[in-house]
């Protein structure tokens, strides 16, 4: 089985949008391995990021995931980093579609920032977009020894054989 990791970002927290975004992965029929509420601090932050290192939106980046608590968490499911990316929905705000967590959720993407449909970032402010989700298997099995080296939760839910075949 698949895992990714899925970060609720400090506006996703302020906004209060914590249980409606886990109920989204619950209710798809997800199972959650992992799950912690923390303060993240700008060294941590930068290596979450440090793929984006070279942009010119990095340090407001790194600003804004330090700016209050985010809730980390390890999701699993077949497909699920790809099909967590769709839940998501588009980086920037103003393209992503109604019906994805930041379709329905967010708004702005940074003064200075972007013009709306084409994502380019000029400044350093940086968009408010609620949630992070892997973007390969490859960078959720990093962030996840990241976020989570004491390991994940080991279960099963009693509903996996009501959801796969
Ligand atoms: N971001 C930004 N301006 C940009 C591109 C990205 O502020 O031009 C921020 C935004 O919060 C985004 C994060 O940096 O979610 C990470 O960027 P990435 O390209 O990895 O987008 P994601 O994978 O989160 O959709
Ligand atoms: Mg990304």
């Amino acid at each position: 089985m698949e895992q990714t990791f899925i970060m609720i970002k400090p506006d996703g927290v302020q906004r209060g949008l914590v249980g409606e975004i886990i109920s989204r992965f619950e209710k798809k029929g997800f199972s959650l391995k992992a799950l912690k509420f923390v303060n993240v601090d700008r060294p941590f932050a930068e290596k979450h990021y440090a793929d984006l290192s070279a942009k010119p939106f990095f340090n407001g980046l790194v600003e804004y995931i330090v700016s209050g608590p985010v809730v980390a968490m390890v999701w699993e499911g077949k497909a699920v980093v790809a099909t967590g990316r769709k839940i998501i929905g588009a980086t920037n705000p103003l393209a992503s579609e109604p019906g994805t967590i930041r379709g329905d959720f967010a708004i702005d993407i940074g003064s200075f920032c972007c013009t709306p449909l084409v994502f380019e970032n000029l400044g350093a402010s940086c968009t408010r977009n609620v949630i992070h989700g892997s973007d390969s298997v490859e960078n959720a099995t990093k962030e996840i020894a990241l976020w989570f080296p004491e390991g994940i939760v080991n279960w099963q839910s009693s509903l996996h054989s009501w959801i796969y075949e």
